[in-house]
């Protein structure tokens, strides 16, 4: 979490289990995941054809299905399954006072430092030596004599710490002066306090309730990096549970818990997942309790996502700058309040970029490497393809391209038969399809297909009728 308030801004690395105790990742090496991102059309650089621009990713064919897959599952527990959550899409451009209120313009800041020999920048927290330093020490003007910190790339000294504000700015309308001022918002979250009325009086919801939201935030990182991990442009999944302050402790371990369970419940590894507790000296001097979701990413532990208590802060702050009332009346016991926020705060690109580390495979089939993607398969990119064995004979590609409109209807299906049916099958368990239908000559004959299950390899003769309802109910019996 990003405090901006009182305490200093992004969250000191998690101290790295100690080596021998830390579990392995899911890929040893980054490189295997970017490969196979690009060469699949998962995710590419940002206007490559003019050499890129840093820090921005495009997804391709494969990756905007994953990560829309990702966020409708996001969606599907955070407000459809619930009576209690509602959502909202709020603007990325807002009044610049918002801003102003939330602190985002006086500290959304990191202490940075920068190499005298080279002109690199660097987020001090993420030197080696400066991940464990409380956000007061992080500013300190003296550390980087007192722990003797380098450039990391080429050993130059470095300068002290100073503060680099994240939030990119434009201008609204036709001039470009301080009047005209404007942000890109760093996170959805004030979307959603300034709507807290708006939302609440419309829906008649009463508390304890949420407001969800899915969308783009812009932050001008001093080191992005690693992939799609740490981007100046992302998507962010919030939610904002709104409760009693009495309720909020319980709320908070409530919430922390689901968020974990989710992360499991789409496969990613127990042993990869961890909580981390924030120390009081890391927390915002209005945050009740912060805990990260992390996950062992081949460059480390990270956060994948924040659960947060944040007391009344956002909403106090907003109703004094604005001077609308945002209190509560709670009828059953006549009491005016504030609510108190939980917050659940995950990335709608870490989270993805998790499922896809963490269903890497390599396994040896007789004799030959094969890779998987053993997402679920909710979130594979297609869910089906059907191949045909003889793709000379029309009646085969007729059969096979009926049963894929069939299937269109609900889910992705794809149809292929650009080689020959091993190297398809070996194409399709590569981006994670789970099932492949193939159609062959006895197809003509018996009316059968075959259905062959990505993990197991195991292949099922199923009546072309039955393909449908086979299908959906093993995808429907995943979720
Ligand atoms: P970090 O310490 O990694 O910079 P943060 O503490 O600043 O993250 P929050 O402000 O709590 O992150 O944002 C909530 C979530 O938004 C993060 O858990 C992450 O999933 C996502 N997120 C934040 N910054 C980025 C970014 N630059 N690129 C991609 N995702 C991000």
């Amino acid at each position: 979490m990003r405090a901006t308030i009182g305490a200093m801004t992004s969250t000191p690395q998690a101290a790295v289990a100690h080596e021998a105790d830390d579990v392995a990742p899911a890929v040893a090496n980054l490189e295997t995941i970017v490969s196979l991102a690009k060469r699949r059309g998962f995710v590419f650089p940002s206007s490559e054809i003019y050499g890129g621009i840093n820090a921005v990713w495009d997804y391709g064919p494969l990756g905007v299905e994953l990560k829309n897959n990702v966020k409708r599952a996001w969606w599907k527990a955070m407000v459809q399954e619930r009576d209690d959550i509602v959502g909202l899409d709020a603007g990325i451009l807002m009044a610049p006072q918002v801003w102003v209120t939330s602190g985002h313009v006086a500290e959304f800041s990191d202490p940075m430092v920068e190499c005298s020999t080279d002109r690199r920048r660097f987020r001090v927290d993420e030197l080696p030596g400066a991940e464990d330093l409380s956000p007061a020490e992080l500013m300190d003007p003296g550390i980087v004599a007192r722990l003797g910190l380098k450039c990391p790339v080429d050993g130059g000294p470095l300068s002290a710490p100073r503060r680099f504000n994240l939030m990119f700015q434009t201008w609204m309308g036709p001039v470009q002066d301080d009047a005209s001022l404007i942000y890109l918002r760093p996170e959805t979250a004030q979307g959603i306090y300034v709507n807290f009325k708006n939302v609440r009086e419309t829906s008649r919801k009463k508390l304890p309730f949420g407001i969800a939201q899915i969308g783009k935030a812009f932050r001008n990182e001093i080191s992005p990096g690693n992939f799609v991990f740490r981007m100046r442009e992302f998507e962010q999944m919030e939610m904002q549970y709104f409760v009693h302050p009495a309720a909020a402790a319980e709320q908070f371990e409530a919430w922390r818990d689901r968020r974990m369970a989710w992360y499991e419940g789409y496969g990613v590894s127990k042993s990869r997942l961890r909580f981390r507790e924030h120390r009081a000296a890391e927390l915002a001097h209005y945050a009740k309790r912060a805990v990260d979701v992390e996950y062992r990413f081949p460059f480390g532990w990270k956060e994948l996502e924040g659960i947060h208590s944040r007391g009344d802060f956002d909403l106090s702050r907003h109703a004094a700058a604005s001077g609308e009332n945002l209190e509560y009346f709670d009828p059953a016991t006549e009491e005016h309040y504030i609510p108190w926020i939980v917050e659940t705060s995950a990335g709608g690109d870490r989270a993805p970029f998790t499922f896809l580390i963490d269903a890497y495979r390599e396994e040896e089939v007789r004799g030959e490497t094969r890779v998987v993607l053993a997402l679920h398969p909710q979130l594979a990119p297609y869910k089906v393809a059907v191949l045909p064995l003889l793709k000379k004979r029309p009646e085969i590609v007729e059969l096979c391209h009926r049963i894929k409109s069939d299937l269109q209807r609900d889910i992705m299906a794809v149809y292929d038969d650009t080689a020959s049916i091993g190297k398809l099958y070996r194409r399709q368990d590569e981006i994670g399809t789970p099932w492949c239908i193939t159609v062959d000559v006895e197809s003509l004959e018996d009316g059968a297909v075959t259905i062959r299950d990505r993990d197991t390899m195991t292949q099922e003769r199923v009546p072309r009728e039955g393909v449908r309802r086979f299908i959906m109910d093993r995808l429907s019996g995943a979720g």
